[in-house]
């Protein structure tokens, strides 16, 4: 755990040094010569909530709504930490739809769709939890969407990262066809951390300590992507 922490901090001073970077080729690539520099933007997505709780836990009944929070929240603290900008798309247990009725899961994903874009995102990452019948297969998981070049590039990055932690089983990023994939040009994965119909997978998202890896495996890889 000690290790954890200090090698965490010594990666987000170093990641700040890339932020200024990264901020300055967003300044000097698009038309905002003469405006000033900004941090860039990273849309911290936690996937469901509310009546959508998404997967559950196969030994403790978790909603993977509720462990996607948890893990959004820590990974927006780090990037903030190292001088990103993060914007979660939702900061409470309730999904994005106003009334639970008819038609909410799209209201749901245009408000998210909607959050990207009213920030201008540099990059987005959505955070979610696997599940399989099979509760062998366990592991974290990265998708980009097919024939996106920045995102592949991405992904790569965050499924390196990740397959460094407990929660890594060697496993590749995959092209996935997912509204929060297509729906912006700015990088975009989907996260999956790990498999909550295994046992494993299962305890260690139910841990702080799980939950801090996963999230900081993340920031790490999107950060090296910024380094790039
Ligand atoms: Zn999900």
């Amino acid at each position: 755990m000690k290790l954890f922490i200090l090698r965490k901090s010594a990666a987000i001073a170093a990641a700040a040094v890339t932020v200024l970077s990264a901020a300055l080729g967003i300044a000097c690539g698009g038309m905002a010569r003469a405006q000033a520099v900004r941090p860039p933007v990273i849309v911290v997505d936690a996937g469901h909530g509310g009546v959508d709780a998404g997967v559950r836990g196969k030994n403790s009944g978790v909603k993977e709504s509720d462990v996607n929070l948890a893990v959004a929240r820590k990974l927006a603290g780090y990037f903030n930490q190292a001088g990103f900008a993060a914007v979660l798309t939702r900061k409470s247990n309730g999904g994005l739809y106003g009334l639970p009725v008819k038609g909410f899961k799209l209201r749901d994903m245009n408000a998210r769709r909607d959050v990207i874009e009213r920030c201008a995102a540099d990059m987005v990452i959505s955070v979610h939890q696997n599940a399989f019948a099979d509760g062998t297969r366990r592991g974290a998981q990265v998708f980009f969407y097919p024939g996106k070049e920045n995102g592949r590039r991405l992904a790569e990055c965050i499924q390196r990262s990740l397959n460094g932690t407990a929660l890594g089983d060697g496993k590749q990023a995959l092209a996935g066809d997912y509204f929060m994939l297509r729906c912006t040009d700015a990088p975009s994965v989907v996260v999956e951390c790990g498999f909550l119909s295994n046992a494993e997978d299962e305890e260690l998202l139910l841990s702080e300590e799980g939950k801090a890896q996963a999230a900081y495996a993340i920031f790490a890889g999107a950060a090296e992507y910024f380094s790039g």
